[in-house]
């Protein structure tokens, strides 16, 4: 019964989680019904207790204050397009490269350290614009601390002005005000930190706490003092990070490099990073066979805060993704596993969902019908046919309850309403003169379609075409569903078809 299994499928839904511990539902049956709907689920691995437990396991509790070192700030660069982001960013680089001894080549990872004569160091985020800094938030990943929010002098506030100062609000991130093209005739800070005002970003020349510096990212004017003011806020937040235990991260782009293979870079956000760790991020694992830096230096160990390369990756995880260090290759595998199998969970909830929208249509499908075929439905019409019967004493009672259990649910095509409207009619006097019923799941007019198709599959129903069509793609489908379509010309012969597939259904006396 149909609707038994549909019940059965949504109380999947609502139990999937439990299902082992509410054996309601018996397991060879389950899989039946899973298996009828289209959804794979990995029985075996739902068994596996020791993959249950694996949930979570890897994330490490808060660290105790004792433990907490202080880390550098992590920058993201944000604002209107063609207000200076790119180019603030070659210059820090440059500055950077350029303090270096020679030799160096610079390597793209997402990010690099900028060194200040103090000592203190930033870590930037290189992928200007806010189109990263919103992914990587969208995949619940927090990397960034303060965001340097650069503004055009000559330009003004603009939408992705707006939009960039929004970004840093949801996230929590406070901003540093970098009013740029200073070095413009043109240039008018004081309209800058005004216009501002009006988005709640206020400068401290206002009243407020965010500070602005003016700029010539295409001159290097003034850069160090924005590095310093960046300094001054990141201490004011008073970063801190457990620089011991497991390794905690995000992943920043991973790419494969033509010689070193699957690459990934990160930054490292709790405990210190070193050749051999097994790290896993989203459904990848690695164990560490190199680390290196901005400058494509090869480094033993890495901290809170830094921006790395990471080779060793068995696959590429996403931007975004969580890295987490585990003891064991083995453990790693747990992990993964524990993460694949809770994702075809989702899927599968997802499967129920589709099935359900399915039940509804049909069900819209057969009120449509009711409308378009009368007050009187053909059901209804037959039931009626019945009653009458009854009352002539043509049919016992007994009979129609011994024909519930043979259901022959099929699905009538025709080329025209005239055509459908003759192969039910016949369909009518047939069904109440028979042990088999015939259970009427949807009809219409036109070709064979893809709805058609999965209505079968989920009825376990033949499709009935008269004068109509099954292209080559419903064809295969339905032969990959194992749906039988079965296209008559004449409908003395589809009549005579449905008889043959009734007597099939039939239990055997
Ligand atoms: P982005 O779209 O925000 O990354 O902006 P770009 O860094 O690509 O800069 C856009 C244009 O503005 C380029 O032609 C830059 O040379 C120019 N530009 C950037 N910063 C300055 C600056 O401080 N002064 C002047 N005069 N031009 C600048």
């Amino acid at each position: 019964n149909t609707d038994y299994i549909y019940e059965a499928l949504l109380n999947t839904a609502i139990d999937v989680d439990s299902l082992e511990a509410d054996s309601r539902l018996d397991e060879v049956w389950i899989k039946e019904v899973l298996k009828k709907a289209g959804r794979k689920l990995k029985w075996s691995k739902l068994k596996q207790d020791k993959v249950r437990e694996n949930k979570d396991a890897v994330r490490r509790p808060q660290a105790d204050p004792a433990l907490l070192a202080p880390r550098s700030p992590v920058v993201t660069i944000m604002g209107h397009v063609d207000h200076g982001k790119t180019t603030l960013l070659d210059k820090l680089r440059k500055t950077q490269v350029a303090a270096m001894e020679a030799g160096g080549i610079t390597q793209h990872i997402g990010a690099f350290l900028v060194s200040l004569p103090s000592g203190e160091k930033i870590t930037f985020l290189d992928t200007p614009g806010h189109a990263a800094f919103s992914a990587m938030r969208a995949r619940g990943a927090q990397v960034t601390d303060i965001v340097i929010l650069v503004v055009a002098a000559d330009d003004g506030v603009m939408k992705q002005t707006v939009e960039s100062i929004q970004h840093a609000k949801d996230a929590q991130v406070p901003i540093v005000l970098a009013i740029n093209k200073c070095d413009k005739a043109e240039a008018d800070p004081e309209k800058v930190k005004k216009e501002l005002l009006a988005h709640d970003v206020v400068c401290e020349d206002y009243g407020g706490d965010v500070q602005a510096v003016p700029i010539s990212a295409l001159t290097g004017e003034n850069l160090m003092a924005l590095a310093e003011a960046t300094i001054a806020l990141a201490e004011i937040l008073e970063l801190k990070a457990d620089p011991t235990g497991p390794v905690e991260g995000t992943v920043i782009e991973s790419f494969t490099d033509k010689g070193k293979g699957p690459v990934t870079t990160a930054i490292i956000q709790r405990g210190t990073l070193r050749k051999g760790s097994v790290l896993v991020a989203g459904k990848c694992w690695a164990k560490v066979r190199l680390i290196f830096d901005e400058n494509g230096k090869i480094i033993n160990e890495a901290y809170p805060s830094m921006p790395v390369g990471i080779i060793g990756w068995r696959d590429l995880p996403s931007a975004g993704d969580e890295i987490l260090e585990v003891e064991s290759e083995a453990r790693a595998r747990e992990v993964i596993d524990w993460r694949i199998y809770e994702q075809e969970q989702e899927k599968n909830k997802e499967d129920l969902k589709t099935i359900e929208e399915k039940r509804k249509e049909h069900q819209e499908a057969h009120r449509k019908a009711r409308e378009k075929y009368g007050t009187l439905h053909w059901k209804e019409r037959s039931f009626i046919k019945y009653l009458e019967r009854k009352e002539q004493k043509l049919l016992k009672p007994k009979e129609k309850l011994e024909r519930d259990s043979n259901i022959l649910p099929v699905i009538i095509k025709g080329d025209v309403d005239g055509s459908v409207e003759a192969i039910l009619d016949i369909m009518d006097t047939y069904d109440a003169s028979h042990e088999c019923e015939l259970d009427l799941v949807h009809f219409g007019v036109g070709d064979v379609s893809e709805n058609d198709v999965n209505l079968a599959e989920t009825f376990d129903g033949v499709i009935y075409g008269f004068n109509v069509n099954a292209g080559n793609v419903i064809q295969k489908s339905a032969a990959k569903k194992g749906v039988k379509i079965k296209l008559h010309k004449i409908i003395y012969h589809l009549i005579e078809d449905l008889q043959e597939e009734l007597g099939s259904r039939l239990p055997c006396i």
